[in-house]
């Protein structure tokens, strides 16, 4: 049986940052992967950026951003539902995260204007996250890591209390002195996510790797390990209904809604699309598609809307008259134009700014639509479906604030999990955007080092 220092679950960025530190601290390292190689790297190569704390500019991010202002911002977005003391971990570790990306091949870009304004916040990569697993997976091949592809873990066993060794699907066994559990979340475990959400969950699209069905996490949580973060939650943004079923990533997603009307099936309205701009708004969209029968919902926009959002990835239904769209979307024409009419005689005449809050608002119209609100009146009309498109789930193994993983009867003494394996800590419900990365950086640093502390 083989046997190694550290034996590392998982083939994505918290992966590759424990993999990084335990064998630059001088331990014997391998990663198993259970995506084939072309498909290495998890969600975290559909990455574009990671949240960073600085005191004043820091390479390519502008200005200051403080440990308070973030764990402000965290606050907002979770509702108050963190570990402060992991939270704060995160938030503290990641000024020094940024100089040891880059050390370790990470290049970063200035922040991509239109969508997001995020250059003070956020370091977005160049090349994506793809480029960044790819750099790290050439660090950890450089340091003598041995790298496992299509090598799915199903066992890892925790007799007397310990980590001994990991068993693949295949039933090759492998020991380990300490173990890093970096295998992500269960969203692609639809049978889960349907135990979870009900019937609903049929209806979801998974954003990421198709490859985290959560194998390991049950594995703990059948032999005791304790949880954190409720199934229910997860990250979940409103997307292009005619995204693949996996692994559609970034470019699926749709920022017409704050210049629509949004319908449902029935081709009534259901919340204000005005309510903020979108960066603030997207992530609470998808759980309000969810809630709609059937789990869809149409954006409808006319002729005056065209270039004011980044085009989506298929092109929008198209036709010259409501009815005509809606019978392209299979929607009752009459009711459409019903809502549509209604909408219009509530809209106001007053001064369009779109990218700002421009309190364009409906009157006597429930729900309002309280900003960008003018009448839907010039075609040609489009439509884009909408569906819930899930990021990544919650339920995660609770740890320490060193990354160790909690059993039945305290911590275990060689056992650490990292990013959304453990997340949910921190997110217990919300998100804020780039913090993904943040957390899987810091925690399998974090992991990384201290598994190979205990290994040596
Ligand atoms: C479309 C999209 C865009 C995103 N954009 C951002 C962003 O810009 N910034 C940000 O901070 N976050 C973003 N996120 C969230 C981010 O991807 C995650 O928070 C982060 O990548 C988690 O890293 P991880 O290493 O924990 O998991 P992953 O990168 O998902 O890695 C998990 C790994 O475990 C492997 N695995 C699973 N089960 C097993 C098993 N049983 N045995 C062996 N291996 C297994 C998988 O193959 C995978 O390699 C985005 C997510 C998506 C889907």
């Amino acid at each position: 049986m083989a046997r190694y220092d550290v034996v590392i679950v998982g083939g994505g960025n918290a992966a590759l940052c424990a993999a990084i530190e335990a064998a630059e601290a001088g331990a014997r390292v391998i990663i198993l992967e259970s995506a084939p190689k072309h498909m290495r790297g998890g969600n975290s190569r559909h990455t574009r950026n990671f949240r960073c704390m600085h005191h004043g500019p820091l390479s390519v991010l502008t200005d200051t951003y403080d440990e308070d202002e973030y764990f402000d911002d965290l606050l907002r977005v979770t509702k108050g539902q963190t570990d402060p003391v992991l939270a704060r971990r995160a938030i503290r570790d990641s000024e020094a995260c940024l100089p040891w990306m880059e050390a370790h091949g990470v290049i970063f870009q200035g922040s991509l204007s239109g969508t997001l304004s995020l250059d003070r916040t956020n370091a977005f990569f160049l090349g994506g996250g793809k480029a960044l697993v790819n750099a790290y997976y050439a660090c950890a091949e450089d340091l003598g890591v041995t790298i496992r592809y299509g090598a799915e873990v199903v066992h890892v066993d925790l007799s007397e209390g310990r980590f001994h060794a990991v068993t693949l699907a295949d039933g090759t066994q492998i020991e380990g002195r300490a173990a890093v559990l970096a295998s992500g979340g269960f969203q692609a475990d639809l049978d889960w996510l349907t135990r979870a959400w009900g019937r609903e969950a049929a209806n979801f699209l998974i954003r990421g790797t198709p490859y985290n069905r959560g194998v390991v996490l049950r594995n703990l949580l059948d032999q005791g390990a304790q949880s954190v973060g409720d199934p229910t939650q997860c990250h979940c943004v409103a997307i292009d209904g005619r995204a693949p079923k996996f692994d559609g990533g970034i470019v699926t997603r749709l920022d017409c809604v704050p210049y629509a009307l949004v319908v449902n099936r029935d081709a009534q309205r259901f919340y204000d699309e005005g309510e903020d701009v979108w960066p603030k708004r997207y992530a609470i969209w998808g759980r309000l598609v969810a809630a709609q029968p059937d789990q869809i919902a149409y954006a409808i926009t006319d002729q005056k809307a065209q270039g004011l959002f980044m085009p989506p990835v298929f092109a929008p239904v198209k036709a010259d008259t409501l009815a005509g769209l809606a019978q392209a979307l299979g929607l009752p024409a009459a009711a459409l134009e019903a809502t549509v009419a209604q909408y219009n005689a509530a809209c106001q005449p007053g001064p369009f700014t779109p990218g700002a809050l421009d309190g364009l608002a409906t009157d006597g119209l429930a729900p309002p639509k309280t900003n960008w609100a003018r009448p839907l009146d010039t075609p040609p009309y489009y439509g884009y479906m909408l569906r819930p498109g899930v990021t990544f789930t919650y339920l995660g193994l609770r740890v320490s604030e060193r990354a160790q993983v909690q059993g039945a009867h305290g911590p275990l003494p060689n056992v650490w999990a990292a990013g959304e394996m453990m997340a949910g800590s921190i997110l217990g419900q919300g998100y804020l955007a780039g913090f993904g990365m943040t957390i899987g950086t810091v925690f399998g640093r974090i992991a990384g080092q201290e598994a190979a502390t205990h290994a040596r």
